[in-house]
């Protein structure tokens, strides 16, 4: 007999950007989908009027995309099941509590927010857990009919059966709660909003959902919505509640503990295949082994829900990065260039338009790139460690203590002195070769050897008295000085030329 196909949603309420936490929920439920070759949906809760706004919906829908997730239904792939936004969705919940009250399983609740707060106080004098008394669940039928009719506003809760309530978590295993400690919930406020509980249970039901992959802050709603289906006389789905992310200082993931939105990872250049491998990693490990880097497929081939771990997961910057570099060296060029480009434009050091730039501008900054990306975790760290191609100013570079005294030193005058003249003295670009003969040249003609030597040449041409090889350097900087950017690469000898050994000269590579 072939078995059903597997169901699984993504149900994000657009109230706020896509976080850490939600996008792991999105992921798991993606790879569990592709995992056992069944159907994953998106779908919009927007059901909290005041808190939802399309534009979140339109982020979340443009983050999902970007982090490489599709949906085989949703609200811009309708399906079946359509619509897959609950605010459009409204009259299918308001006929399915008609059939509820009809049924008497659910039952209108006059009681005033006066009289549930009575309630709370009289239960808390009495140290009492807080639960709904009931009292509207001892009304007639005649007489809570009369009293809808006469327009006496009413929420509608449901009636939970003294018997307990029990449901199956693959994460966490066979779970109970007692009747008695779930009070009957609401299920349609007296404004007439259907709450959370309800709707996602008459949603999963009705999109056929075979497993409910989400946060275990939904954990203490389950008992409720396994009422629900209960009342309606629907199979329940099988559940999995993902354990909660921390931050390093254990406590849960937050704003305060730095980036958390997934656009905000975007902005710093980390990949998206770094940030889902990461994701998918937080709560899963791969059978039988210490692998740590996969793609998306892979993943979805490896994926078992039985593998997730209950514990809670601890967000880790630093594996972040790691993987980042990891899927850095792998990028194509161009995917990086692409990447890294805004970066440069947007502090006018490259044109707007890669493409307008020509090949030339393309294939230097990609040897830009090259050179740099191993000492960077995020693309957005590049701009800073490539900006001395860019900008050269010994005013600034003699802030650090550290380069003044080494150009102050007499090894240090002598040799920019003599490496000037050795530059005067050649025509043309100067090649990494020649410059290695310059450098020796300097060297034989002062004496000056070592840290002494290569780091006042260094900070000349650099500002730093660290940083890449010469080798590399020196034929970037030859090359983009002759190349028209928008910004002015100051070739080596304009270089040498800035007054290195004079204190407190300051000049700007941006000036010329
Ligand atoms: N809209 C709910 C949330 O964003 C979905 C919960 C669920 O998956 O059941 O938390």
């Amino acid at each position: 007999m072939p078995t059903a196909k597997t169901r699984v949603r993504f149900a994000p309420s657009p109230t706020g950007l896509l976080h850490v936490g939600n996008a792991r929920t999105a992921l798991y439920n993606w790879l569990f989908a592709r995992h056992t070759g069944g159907e994953f949906l998106l779908r919009i809760e927007d059901t909290d009027v005041e808190r939802s706004e399309a534009r979140y919906e339109a982020l979340l829908i443009e983050d999902l995309r970007w982090l490489g997730l599709d949906w085989d239904e949703g609200p811009e792939a309708p399906g079946p099941h359509a619509p897959y936004r609950q605010s459009e969705r409204l009259g299918i919940y308001r006929e399915s509590t008609e059939r509820l009250l009809q049924e008497g399983k659910a039952y209108r609740c006059f009681c005033t927010a006066e009289d549930l707060e009575e309630e709370r106080r009289q239960s808390s004098e009495r140290q009492e857990a807080q639960m709904y008394s009931g009292v509207c669940r001892r009304l007639s039928r005649e007489q809570s009919e009369r009293r809808a009719a006469a327009g006496e506003p009413y929420a509608v809760r449901l009636a939970i059966p003294e018997e307990p309530l029990r449901f199956h978590d693959i994460v966490r295993g066979d779970v109970e709660f007692s009747s008695d400690t779930v009070s009957d919930p609401i299920l349609v406020r007296t404004s007439g909003m259907p709450v959370y509980n309800y709707v996602v249970t008459i949603d999963d039901a009705l999109m056929e959902i075979t497993h409910v992959i989400r946060g275990d802050d939904h954990l203490s709603n389950t008992p409720k919505q396994v009422a629900i289906y209960r009342a309606f006389g629907w199979k329940l789905p099988e559940f999995a509640h993902l354990s909660t992310i921390l931050g390093p200082d254990r406590e849960r993931l937050s704003k305060r503990h730095g980036a958390t939105s997934i656009s905000s990872f975007r902005e710093m250049g980390i990949l998206p295949e770094a940030l889902t491998n990461y994701l998918a990693l937080l709560g899963w490990g791969a059978e039988g082994g210490k692998r740590e880097t996969f793609t998306l497929d892979e993943l979805a081939r490896e994926f078992k829900l039985e593998r997730v771990t209950p514990s809670p997961a601890v967000f880790d910057a630093d594996k972040l990065h790691w993987l980042n570099r990891h899927y850095m060296k792998e990028a194509s060029p161009e995917v990086l260039e692409a990447l890294a480009w805004p970066g440069f434009s947007q502090r006018g050091w490259l044109p707007q338009d890669p493409t307008a730039a020509g090949p030339g501008v393309q294939e230097w900054f990609r040897r830009v790139l090259a050179l740099w990306l191993p000492a960077v975790d995020r693309l957005d760290q590049l701009p800073q460690k490539a900006a001395p191609l860019w900008i050269c100013d010994p005013g600034e570079a003699r802030r650090d203590p550290e380069n003044a005294a080494l150009l102050d030193s007499d090894a240090g005058r002598q040799v920019i002195a003599a490496l000037r003249k050795s530059i005067e003295t050649s025509a043309g670009a100067i090649a990494a070769e020649s410059f290695k003969a310059m450098v020796n040249q300097v060297k034989a003609e002062t004496g000056v050897k070592g840290k002494e030597l290569f780091h006042p040449i260094r900070i000349a041409l650099t500002g730093a008295h660290s940083g890449p090889e010469f080798d590399k350097l020196i034929p970037l900087i030859e090359e983009g000085s002759s190349l028209r950017l928008p910004s002015h690469v100051p070739s080596v000898r304009e270089r040498l030329e800035m007054g290195w050994t004079a204190p407190g000269a300051v000049r700007s590579a941006e000036a010329t």
